[in-house]
């Protein structure tokens, strides 16, 4: 047992013949190992010619010793071994010659049969690899095609959001009106439940752990035996190899935790004290927020979380009016009414920036 580089295991491993077809007499099923030339008319095997046997035909290498793919002599085009320095036709030195092609590896699963892949027409072959090679000079990859077209739609959208947020032009505003929100945001210390994973307790006074139930938490992958295919490989010397590769295979399982009850005491968010007006007259103001037992720790008793204030000024152009809101009470009220203004607004959409708002 060995591994392979794709990382599963291999078992089973034979070595049989690839057959080839001589293009001169028709002669068909000839063996790619054994029979290097024509047993009918004495041609030379073309190892462009090879193909693979269905599983009837499949005829064992016993004891084969693989050294490489095949070399074609430079000179009289004769097959040798990959040990070979010199052809052993004609004798010329083999370190120029070309290598012997290999089909792509075939797959089947457990069950299933193995087809022949050939015969080849090993004249269309050449003809298409040409048409191929014509167009990929001429046109360009497909992948790189692809890439550029991909990089064209990123410049577009880039372009897009620049024009869209970038294209501006100046605007006359006139104030047309005010208004103002402002809110107290009010805690009450409370008795709380909650269930959460045991692990993760929540925050509060006073936190102690209840009834736990078992719930599913997460999943693991945990190992349930492997999937095997056979595999077959052209080795390029008239044989290939068939084996079997097992790669290990997963199942999902629950994975259960302590799903739990908590209780204590917290704060939480109780109530809000809103206050508002809808004029530059009518002065800002907080509520009254009365809060209960003030900023005791006690169930029922309340505190003060935060506060949060918004000033509006609407502005109109001649059909349209836009509102902005500032955290600025200073700046709200520098807006004086039917004052007129200068700002930038959108080409696209006419929405107006109102942090470029200037008096005019
Ligand atoms: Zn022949
Ligand atoms: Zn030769």
């Amino acid at each position: 047992m060995m591994n392979d580089p794709s990382g599963g295991r291999v078992r089973g491993s034979k070595t049989y013949e690839m057959l080839w077809d001589c293009q001169f007499c028709g002669t068909k099923g000839l063996l790619g190992k054994s029979q290097r030339f024509c047993p009918n008319c004495g041609a030379p095997q073309n190892p462009d010619s090879r193909y693979y046997p269905d599983e009837s035909q499949m005829v064992e290498v016993i004891g084969h010793e693989y050294v490489g793919a095949d070399v074609i002599c430079p000179a009289c085009n004769q097959l040798n071994g990959a040990k070979a320095d010199f052809c052993q036709q004609c004798g010329s030195p083999l370190k120029e010659g070309k290598v012997a092609n290999v089909l792509a590896a075939q797959q089947r699963a457990a069950d299933g049969q193995f087809a022949s892949s050939g015969p080849r027409d090993v004249v269309k072959e050449q003809f298409d690899a040409m048409m191929a090679q014509a167009q990929g000079s001429s046109g360009g990859g497909g992948s790189r095609r692809g890439l550029m077209i991909g990089l064209g739609i990123v410049a577009l959208i880039v372009v897009g959001l620049v024009v869209f947020f970038g294209w501006r032009r100046e605007t006359t505003l006139i104030v047309a009106g005010h208004s103002w929100e402002r809110v107290i945001l009010i805690d009450e210390y409370r008795n709380f439940t909650e269930s959460n994973w045991h692990d993760l307790r929540p925050a509060g006074d006073n936190v102690v752990m209840g009834m736990c139930v078992q719930r599913q938490r997460s999943t693991r992958q945990v190992p349930d035996g492997e999937t095997c295919t056979t595999v077959r490989m052209d080795q390029g010397d008239g044989t290939f190899r068939q084996q079997e590769v097992c790669s290990p295979k997963y199942r999902s399982e629950p994975v259960y935790d302590n799903w739990c009850t908590f209780s204590g005491q917290r704060y939480e968010a109780a109530r809000r004290v809103p206050t508002s007006g809808a004029s530059l007259n009518q002065t800002p103001v907080w509520g009254e927020p009365n809060l209960r037992c003030a900023n005791q720790r006690s169930v029922g008793c309340e505190r003060e979380r935060g506060r949060e204030e918004r000033y509006i000024v609407r502005l109109s152009e001649p059909n349209r009016v836009h509102e902005c809101v500032f955290n600025d009470q200073a700046k709200w009220q520098s807006f004086g009414i039917e004052t007129a203004w200068k700002g930038q607004t959108r080409v696209i959409d006419g929405a107006l920036d109102c942090g470029t708002l200037t008096k005019s």
